[in-house]
């Protein structure tokens, strides 16, 4: 019964997963996300829904357009396939109405770390109602509205500090405000522990890749690491087991 029910969850996040691609690519174009239909980049013949099924027209077609042939990227179905798993992690972690909760915001995350990855920006039009959501839903889900705000307010103003803080010293943008925003957003999401819990998880993934990438002599770590990218893999494990992890380094104190 639980297989049949993470199958389930596993299917709705590729279906979902397929519209997640659709505000990746749309939503730095400043495009509308409901309207045309999908197209062919190249030749823009438009996608029939036979060939727009997640993960299995990709495959049929061997990742090719059908009209001109020219290379899908390969992210589509990748993208299909993380969300397919997260959504199985998720239905089996949590219950709904959080599960609800918890899947919008393992969208937005989603759709961040890949914008973020590819052209540096983090859309107002996905952290500024992330804020506000995360805040409202916080009224009758955890973390409690007041865990909440706390995790707005110490979230943007913690990542806004840093910015400053690097400013000074540095004599160079760190920053943007788009993390600010985006750090407000998972703060108010999942509240000010876990908030931090994120900071911490994407600093470490962070400078893991960093050194990684380094000693790989892939280029300059400054500009090779977009940070909400990081953010976003954090806030996904903070969201994922971080109530666990709290409380287990709690236990050491109390
Ligand atoms: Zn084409």
């Amino acid at each position: 019964m639980i297989i049949a029910y993470a199958l389930f969850a596993v299917m709705l996040g590729l279906v979902i997963g397929s519209f997640l691609n659709v505000c990746i690519h749309r939503l730095p174009l400043r495009e509308s996300i409901v309207w045309p239909a999908s197209r062919c980049p190249h030749c823009r013949a438009e996608i029939g829904a036979g060939d727009n099924i997640p993960v299995f027209s990709y495959l049929m077609l061997r990742g090719r357009c059908r009209a001109c042939g020219a290379p899908i990227s390969l992210q589509y179905p990748i993208i299909e396939l993380a969300t397919g798993v997260i959504f199985g992690g998720a239905f089996l972690l949590f219950a709904p109405p959080l599960l609800y909760a918890r899947l919008v915001f393992a969208c937005a995350m989603i759709v961040l770390f890949v914008i973020d990855l590819e052209h540096r920006i983090l859309p107002d039009r996905i952290t500024l109602p992330g804020i506000a959501l995360g805040f409202v839903l916080s009224f009758f889900l955890p973390p409690g509205w007041r865990d909440s705000a706390i995790g707005l307010v110490l979230g943007g103003g913690s990542l806004w500090l840093m910015g400053e803080i690097y400013f000074r010293v540095r004599g160079e943008e760190g920053m943007g405000f788009g993390d600010v925003k985006m750090l407000a957003m998972i703060g108010a999401f999942l509240g000010w522990k876990l908030m931090l819990l994120t900071l911490v998880l994407s600093s470490f993934i962070g400078s893991v890749v960093g050194v990684g990438m380094i000693a790989l002599k892939r280029g300059d770590m400054k500009y090779a690491l977009p940070f909400g990218t990081f953010l976003a893999v954090g806030a996904l494990i903070a969201a994922a087991i971080g109530d666990r992890l709290v409380s287990w380094y709690a236990s050491f104190y109390y």
